[in-house]
């Protein structure tokens, strides 16, 4: 075989200049070359800006970070830097490892995502971060637990938390946290930032599973860390990213940015969707209890109309009969689909007392409100009407 043929090959190849692409480049290269030795080190020592190796920062990756930072900091004045990780999971992990270099106890709510729960207690708690689980909603119990505790590293919350879509005040709890040198993070998955900001409440930390909304379409898993505080997030957050290689990857991003073009459009009619199922699901006679913070009888709604800007795609509720008569509506179901996630463009359905909360502990899951018969569900974008009629036809009987 001709050798020079063998070295053409392998030769770098490089994007002819000339006008740009109109859709944001997908930059599948782990490393990044440089003209010479000396821009090498410049970058190297942080004198120049440039990407280095994809685990450090990726084009790709950093366009879409900084586009949800902007989101998340619509209208604040402020200026986000976010970074993105491999999963949502990854993104809480890297940043407790970064808040608690030396461990301390984490104010949280016993009603958090699942799998956030088994993190904080069978991962966590043994590099001696110890979670202590309240109800933030209560101020009174926050104010004292601080005064009690002073090395309460941080505050971690969920609203609306789901699955029981309950809602706790973001500009109360970060004020009290300041007042004790406290900080905030908020996990702002089933809202995005086209709904709630928790920034422009004073919340010093964001964090996402992109997994869910931002990608929209059920295509890829990853997760974000978004904050104002550009010493942390230059500093001691991205270090622990970078070493601990929780890195998103560069394609699961780019179906983030491909998903958030439609982010308006998806996230209004995914409320539209949820609220009139909501509405009918109150109605109906096989149905205890509807969880959704935009029906008047949910304790929250007052305020979720003041922190949310819609009311989101995710409600819950009970049907009459308990886990028997909930898997039977389940499977009765034609339009939705059975499936541990939430926030794709279908609507889906789970049963969280055997998915998502199945290794919760039964009596935080119970004080919970996550009782057998309890359906979640993430509406999906078809017409209002379909979906009511899917939920008519599986709860007849
Ligand atoms: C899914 C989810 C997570 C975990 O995200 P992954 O991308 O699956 O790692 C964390 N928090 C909430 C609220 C979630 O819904």
């Amino acid at each position: 075989m001709n050798r020079q043929l063998a070295s053409l090959c392998v030769q770098k190849l490089s994007v002819p200049t000339g006008n740009p692409p109109q859709q944001l480049p997908l930059h599948l290269s782990s490393s990044f070359s440089f003209e010479t030795v000396e821009e090498s080190i410049a970058v190297f020592e942080g004198q120049k800006e440039g990407f280095v190796y994809s685990r450090y920062a990726n084009p790709t990756i950093s366009a879409l970070a900084q586009r949800i930072a902007d989101l998340e900091a619509f209208d604040t004045g402020i200026h986000a830097h976010a970074l993105m990780t491999s999963s949502g999971m990854a993104a809480i992990h890297v940043l407790m490892l970064a808040l608690f270099p030396k461990g301390g106890k984490l104010l949280t709510q016993g009603n958090l995502y699942g799998g956030t729960t088994e993190l904080f207690i069978k991962v966590l708690a043994g590099l001696n971060i110890e979670p202590v689980f309240a109800d933030l909603r209560d101020a009174h119990q926050v104010e004292d637990f601080l005064q009690n505790n002073p090395d309460t590293g941080a505050i971690f919350l969920e609203t609306p938390s789901n699955p029981g879509m309950d809602i706790v005040d973001l500009a109360t709890i970060s004020s009290i946290a300041k007042r004790y040198g406290c900080k905030t993070i908020v996990d702002n998955t089933c809202c995005t930032p086209l709904i709630q900001r928790p920034m422009s409440h004073g919340i010093d930390f964001v964090i996402h599973s992109t997994t869910k909304y931002l990608n929209g379409h059920g295509t890829g898993i990853a997760g974000i860390i978004v904050s104002p505080d550009e010493s942390w997030m230059r500093g001691r957050v991205w270090e622990v990213l970078k070493l601990t290689g929780a890195t998103c990857n560069a394609f699961d991003a780019w179906m983030v940015a491909n998903g958030l073009r439609t982010l308006a459009l998806r996230m209004q009619r995914h409320s539209e969707n949820a609220g009139r199922l909501a509405h009918f699901l109150m109605s109906h006679p096989a149905v205890s209890r509807v969880n959704y913070p935009g029906l008047n009888s949910h304790p929250g709604h007052a305020l979720a109309s003041r922190q949310m800007d819609l009311f989101g795609g995710l409600l819950s509720f009970e049907v009459a009969g308990g886990r028997d008569a909930a898997l039977r509506v389940m499977n009765k179901l034609r339009l939705a689909s059975i499936a541990p996630t939430f926030g794709d463009v279908e609507t889906l359905v789970l049963h969280p007392a055997t998915s998502s909360h199945l290794k919760v502990p039964l009596d935080m899951r119970l004080a919970n409100g996550i009782t057998d018969g309890l359906v979640r569900v993430s509406t999906g974008i078809e017409a209002p009407n379909d979906l009511i009629s899917d939920f008519e036809e599986a709860l007849r009987g």
